[in-house]
């Protein structure tokens, strides 16, 4: 048997400690946030049939065709591992009776894999948290969940966030647009990147998106969506911009955004960052309301976004929000006399909510400090003979260099809570 030493997979990373502190203070971010806005959770399975994805994402983009992890089970089943949510949580919603003539707002946070070349901000398996809101037609639904997303960034202390904004439009006047593209495209065709004139008789809109210098050139000159909206359209898209206003939301039209799914359907946005790189959006969305009617349930109109964790954590890294964790507590215990009295101590300081690590393997009272000092908690607590036999501790503060001091056992818990509100600003 080998026993050469095996490594994750690639574009798959893991979560070291000190990672997840920071993971958790994002998530608890959105948790709060999420909650003040009156969003309730859903979980799906990571796993779903395949068709469910190329039903709704669509045959013809980049997530479809190349980049999903598809496996038969044992059953012969033909299986998908999530690319996305959106498709999940409408299955869900159908399956479950959520989406008859109701309005739900949900939020999700969980796994998704693609598989794509990794890089800064492009992983296989990477993480999302979105919103889903199911039941409503207006704009008012679009600039409540768009809100929502400012005030996480807000909460989470970023700084130049930019909301970029577009309309794409259903039925004949994505037709009609769709028509008008594809005939400039064609006029043009021998300038675009190979991708692109690939892209231009499956899924025109697609090529608005190249990031290709020459196609980008040549989009300059494109018809704009926004000049083939119906008057219905245009009055949402006006009405929304206005809701934003009201509410102090920045935004800028970018005529040329599209999204790399294929079923939205009216108002889609993206917040992009210059502190991210090449890999600059770490949020997007908008509205798809023929999703799930597509997918088998009612006519129900729906819109939602979602966004990248590990952008997100990288644009939260960069703040001066970030906070470290310390602990409370190590007990330094020295002989049997001493252990009978910290053990019991110890249980008493966690169930007062202070979190207190004990000495493991022993140890003289310098190995044991040191073991204190290379922790990040902030207080030890020293046990020899003679305090074990004189009902007395020492407290040792471990980062302001305050003077130890002697404490009687029935006075502990006041004096570390004082003495730790000292310790946690001393903490970097
Ligand atoms: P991109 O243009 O960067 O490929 P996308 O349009 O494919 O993004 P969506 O499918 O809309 O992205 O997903 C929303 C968000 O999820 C993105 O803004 C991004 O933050 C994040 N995301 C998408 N794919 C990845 C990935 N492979 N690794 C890390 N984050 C990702
Ligand atoms: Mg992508």
């Amino acid at each position: 048997m080998s026993t050469s030493s095996i490594s994750s997979i690639r574009g798959m990373a893991d979560y070291l400690p000190e990672a997840c502190e920071i993971l958790e203070q994002v998530e608890t971010a959105i948790r709060d946030v999420t909650d003040i806005y009156g969003y309730r959770q859903i979980r799906t399975p990571i796993v779903e049939k395949t068709d469910l994805f190329s039903r709704s994402i669509g045959e013809a983009t980049d997530i479809v065709e190349k980049e999903m992890y598809t496996f038969q089970d044992r059953n012969g089943d033909c299986l998908t591992l999530r690319p996305e949510a959106t498709a999940s949580c409408v299955r869900a919603g159908i399956q479950h009776g959520l989406l008859h003539n109701q309005t739900n707002r949900l939020w999700y946070l969980g796994p998704m894999f693609r598989y794509e070349r990794p890089q800064k901000g492009r992983y296989r398996q990477f993480h999302q948290f979105g919103i889903e809101a199911f039941g409503w037609t207006g704009p008012d639904i679009d600039a409540e969940i768009i809100s929502l997303g400012t005030r996480l960034w807000e909460v989470l202390g970023l700084e130049e966030t930019n909301l970029e904004i577009n309309y794409l439009g259903s039925g004949s006047s994505r037709l009609n647009y769709l028509k008008n593209l594809k005939k400039f495209l064609k006029s043009r065709s021998a300038e675009l990147d190979d991708y692109s004139q690939n892209r231009l008789e499956t899924n025109p809109l697609r090529v608005l998106d190249s990031k290709n210098v020459t196609t980008q050139k040549v989009l300059e000159d494109a018809p704009e969506i926004l000049d083939y909206l119906d008057v219905t359209e245009r009055r949402h898209f006006d009405k929304l911009l206005k809701y934003l206003e009201l509410t102090s939301i920045n935004y800028q039209v970018n005529t040329r955004l599209v999204r790399g799914l294929d079923y939205y359907t009216g108002a889609v946005y993206e917040w992009k960052s210059n502190y991210l790189g090449a890999q600059n959006a770490f949020c997007g969305g908008g509205r798809y309301d023929d999703l799930v009617a597509q997918l088998g349930g009612s006519d129900l109109p729906a819109t939602g976004f979602a966004c990248g964790m590990e952008r997100l954590v990288d644009l939260y890294n960069q703040t001066k929000s970030i906070k470290k964790r310390s602990g409370d507590i190590y007990v330094v215990m020295l002989g049997t006399a001493a252990e009978n009295v910290g053990y019991p101590l110890a249980e008493t300081l966690r169930r007062a909510n202070i979190s207190t690590i004990c000495n493991c393997g022993g140890g003289d009272i310098k190995k044991q400090l040191r073991r204190a000092g290379n922790s990040n908690m902030l207080i030890a607590i020293i046990i020899g003979e003679e305090e074990a036999a004189n009902g007395q501790l020492t407290v040792k503060p471990l980062r302001s260099g305050d003077q130890q001091l002697t404490v009687a056992q029935n006075e502990i818990i006041n004096v570390l809570r004082l003495q730790l509100e000292r310790e946690t600003s001393f903490f970097r």
